[in-house]
């Protein structure tokens, strides 16, 4: 419904795989980000539930799915952060290769206003009219006006509608997150494509299914102090998605022990 084979279609016809587009299929129904139909469960929850359908429309035995999440960063205060995840399903060959791609400076924003001129506070700092804008009533976020908002008229119409409607006088502002009305968004699905389909060309040594790559990080890093386990990630597991074949990789950065500030034993 929002165009991500644009994002997807090129990379995987570099690897040779045809992406098709359910047609009729309604994607909303599994969840919205404005918040008129609530994702049930964990994200990954939505994207297998989404997928599913989606292959039992098609009726192909292999599939892929792409759902984001985005909202308040989970480190740094007052910003904003996304994560975008992409599963690759093989029904006949039983297999599923997950993939995920952190934003940490996503077209995420949201902002209340009393008036037109601080709506337009708003617009200046989210690149609008490239990004989309949707606009409520404040006192019901859930029921917008207008989405996909991309000329100056619409959004004004819209934001007097909402600020006459709500019982504070007030409308929400906010990005719109689906992927053809947010390019940043659009672009890290790209970027999300990429990863995963080099991660598909790559076979287990064992067993010849695609998709062996980073399964986990283990903790444990040996805290420089007392030598015992800390909370920073001590190697990275890679393997296989299909069978049990799997390699122990140091960390990238070369680190084998930990400052005592990341021991629960040194530092609890
Ligand atoms: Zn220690
Ligand atoms: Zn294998």
């Amino acid at each position: 419904m929002h165009g991500k084979e644009q994002a997807l279609g090129e990379t995987f016809a570099s690897i040779g795989v045809t992406l098709c587009v359910p047609k009729a299929f309604d994607s909303d129904r599994f969840g919205t980000f404005s918040g008129e139909i609530e994702r049930q469960g964990s994200m990954q929850d939505a994207a297998r539930a989404k997928l599913t359908a989606a292959m039992a429309t098609t009726g192909m035995s292999v599939g892929l799915v792409s759902e984001g999440a985005y909202g308040a960063h989970p480190v740094i205060p007052f910003a904003a952060a996304g994560t975008e995840l992409l599963i690759w399903r093989d029904d006949e060959n039983n297999y599923e290769v997950v993939e995920h791609w952190f934003d940490a400076n996503p077209a995420y924003d949201h902002a209340q206003a009393k008036n037109l001129q601080e709506a337009r506070q708003f617009l200046d700092r989210i690149s609008f009219p490239d990004t989309a804008v949707i606009v409520a009533p404040a006192s019901n976020r859930e029921a917008p006006c207008g989405k996909g908002l991309r000329s100056m008229r619409d959004v004004e119409h819209a934001v007097k509608t909402a600020i006459d409607t709500c019982i504070h006088s007030m409308c929400f502002l906010q990005t719109d997150m689906r992927a053809h009305m947010n390019p940043r968004r659009m672009e890290t699905i790209r970027q999300l494509g990429k990863k995963m389909a080099d991660r598909l060309v790559c076979r287990c040594h064992a067993c010849g299914t695609p998709g062996w790559g980073l399964l986990r990080k283990d903790t444990g890093l040996p805290c420089k102090w007392c030598g015992g386990p800390s909370l920073l990630v001590s190697h990275e597991v890679h393997g296989c998605v299909a069978c049990d074949e799997t390699i122990m990789k140091p960390r990238s950065d070369g680190q084998t022990q930990a400052d005592p500030a990341h021991c629960p034993m040194c530092n609890p």
